[in-house]
């Protein structure tokens, strides 16, 4: 049996999407140190791409692609969000309700608006 084949899972999934429509955004994804963090790596690769007959310069360069993707926010929802934000819905009661993944574009916004960058982890502790 799917995750969303489980009782009240497709109901929470619509509820929880609501609730994030009307939140809105509140920090602007220009701003999320992810997405400063990975324009400087792209900087990097492009520096060191520009000449590749220098040694070195393109591992170094793929090294950099790499890291900007691991730290570079998505445009949407990780795909694990909703899983793990189901699977640890009893143990967060308020409605900022986060995932851990990296680079998830929903939660990385919500974590940087509350501040803190652990919201809805704090509540566990
Ligand atoms: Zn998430």
């Amino acid at each position: 049996m799917g995750t969303w084949d489980e009782p009240g899972a497709r109901e929470w999934r619509q509820a929880v999407d609501a609730a994030d429509q009307l939140r809105g955004p509140k920090v602007p994804v220009g701003e999320l140190p992810g997405y400063l963090q990975g324009c400087d790596e792209v900087d990097e690769v492009r520096r060191l791409m520009a000449d590749p007959t220098v040694p070195g310069a393109l591992t170094a360069a793929r090294a950099a692609m790499r890291r900007a993707l691991r730290v570079t926010p998505q445009s949407c929802l990780d795909q694990l969000c909703y899983e793990q934000r189901w699977r640890g819905r009893n143990r967060w009661d308020g409605p900022l309700q986060v995932c851990d993944r990296p680079t998830c574009g929903r939660c990385l916004l919500l974590k940087a608006a509350d501040g803190d960058g652990n919201a809805g982890h704090s509540r566990t502790a």
